[in-house]
């Protein structure tokens, strides 16, 4: 029998009754659709303990016969739409979650990363409908915030997909990968060589529900792409009859908002500033993904469950091909598990992967600029993990809005007060590190306002805090408080406004994008 423990939590337990012991209850919420972080807190002493992650996941994609296999939908609207798809990268995502400014483990990134990704979906969709239900005709996109907020989704959006692109030409360049998938024998090394890496950029392209994921985000980018333009075009023509005469222009009504405006520039800057086209990219996911359903049908097609089976071999021809392709679909459907977990690759992906490393993707590369790519800043993505990336984000108290995907930027640790906006002088001798060059730096890389400032940003003496960020929440009297993810820890700033538009869109916030519960907290 296998046994679990750890050593923070020193239980020995029958790994198979743990788990049915917590799949249970989790199963009850997930139908019933209530929460299931008091199961979640049960599950978390075993974390450390090795396959507990996956095992519970196997588990429960068994018990809950969850639809792990997209590699046939060319709608994007089921996948969004799965719920305890969602559930189980939340689970990946809170047992492998280590804390703030730590650094992530691979089965932590992408699940993230899928979360994140799914969520951007959402809220640009959401942003660009018209809710049912209003007595008057709503867009929610004629509301600077809302406008600001889809603009934070689409540069994060385009971050992604520029950052797992300079992580493709990496692998690309990478002599060891490329002699792995020119030879069969060594292919089933693949999986282990990019976790040594720590790679996901592959696994997140050919596990078919985020390669979905990706491509669902990539029509929203595009769309978002058309609305910049439609809108730049607006404003141009009304600024210019606005300009030539104002009278008439103001008499109809056609002065620009000056702060939608604004929010509308912001936008068609972020649009602009992609290192990598977005069409272009889905067109490589199109691509990849009737190869990997060519490979499939290939692997599969010759597939006879009477010979598996033999007591299946008197059934009638009709009878054997409907069970031929229901194996056919279950091995498939046992590949999509394994990718989504991060195991090994099918091996007839390998002529799909050899294709796509040596024809698909260098053209692709001669459509970019590999070195910006390559010298691109990624902050907003929270991926990079070395030592000094992660010293330097503790040292400024830097976190991502999870809804606005603008960087927030607080003083350090040691200088807050309880949570409260200090001026006073509380000596951190320890760190002289001078925050306000890098400071002023995210305040003009988000695009953000600096709301408040107070103390001079040095460390050495002043207990400085500075909070940038279009901020709208409210608060006490100290100022806005965050809220924070019981699960992942992700950070939200924003609080409801008297706006219906970004009520309405907020509200598909009103839990985190892995599915946790708010919880209220100081700032920081
Ligand atoms: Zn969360």
């Amino acid at each position: 029998m296998e046994k679990l423990s750890n050593a923070n939590f020193p239980v020995i337990a029958d790994q198979k009754t743990v788990l049915i012991a917590l799949t249970v209850p989790l199963s009850a919420t997930a139908v019933a659709q209530v929460t299931c972080d008091d199961v979640l807190a049960m599950a978390r002493p075993f974390a450390q303990a090795p396959e507990f992650a996956y095992s519970w996941i196997r588990e429960m994609i068994g018990m809950l016969k969850i639809v792990v296999d997209y590699s046939e939908e060319t709608h994007h609207d089921q996948l969004v739409r799965n719920s305890l798809l969602q559930l189980c990268l939340s689970i990946l995502n809170h047992l492998s979650f280590r804390g703030d400014f730590k650094p992530r483990s691979l089965d932590n990134k992408f699940a993230m990363l899928a979360l994140s990704v799914r969520n951007i979906f959402v809220v640009i969709t959401v942003a660009s409908n018209t809710p049912m239900g209003f007595k008057e005709k709503l867009n929610p996109l004629d509301d600077p915030e809302v406008v600001d907020a889809v603009t934070g989704c689409t540069k994060w959006g385009i971050s992604l997909l520029a950052w797992i692109t300079d992580s493709l030409f990496q692998l690309l360049d990478d002599p060891e990968i490329m002699a792995m998938l020119a030879d069969a024998k060594r292919f089933p090394e693949l999986a282990k060589c990019l976790q040594s890496k720590g790679d996901v950029s592959l696994q997140l392209l050919l596990c078919s529900s985020t390669r979905g994921f990706l491509s669902a985000a990539c029509r929203r980018l595009m769309h978002v792409e058309t609305v910049s333009n439609r809108a730049a075009q607006y404003y141009e023509t009304h600024v210019q009859q606005h300009q030539q005469d104002p009278a008439a222009a103001a008499a109809a009504g056609a002065r620009p908002h000056p702060a939608l405006y604004q929010a509308y520039q912001r936008m068609v800057r972020a649009v602009s500033s992609g290192l990598v086209k977005v069409s272009e990219f889905d067109r490589l996911l199109s691509d990849l993904s009737s190869d990997i359903h060519a490979a499939y049908q290939k692997t599969f097609s010759g597939l006879n469950a009477a010979k598996m089976k033999p007591q299946h071999a008197n059934l009638t021809e009709q009878q054997q091909q409907q069970l031929n392709e229901q194996f056919a679909r279950k091995a498939q459907m046992h590949c999509e598990l394994d990718m989504l977990l991060g195991r090994n690759v099918p091996p007839g992906f390998r002529e799909v992967l050899l294709k796509f490393f040596t024809v698909t993707l260098p053209a692709f590369r001669s459509q970019t600029d590999p070195a910006k790519l390559y010298f691109a800043n990624y902050d907003l993505l929270e991926m990079e993990d070395s030592p000094r990336a992660i010293a330097t984000r503790k040292a400024l108290g830097r976190y991502v809005d999870v809804f606005k995907r603008v960087e927030l930027t607080v003083g350090p640790r040691a200088a807050r007060t309880n949570g409260r906006m200090g001026n006073g002088a509380a000596n951190n001798n320890n760190n002289n590190t001078n925050n306000n060059g890098p400071a002023k730096r995210t305040a003009a890389a988000t695009g953000g306002e600096e709301m408040m400032t107070r103390g001079s940003g040095n460390h050495n003496g002043v207990a400085g805090m500075l909070i940038y960020g279009n901020w709208t929440g409210i608060g006490g009297g100290n100022g806005p408080q965050w809220r924070r993810c019981v699960r992942c820890g992700a950070v939200m700033g924003d609080i409801w406004s008297g706006k219906p538009g970004y009520n309405f869109v907020l509200g598909q916030q009103r839990k985190c994008v892995c599915g946790g519960s708010w919880g209220t907290v100081p700032r920081g």
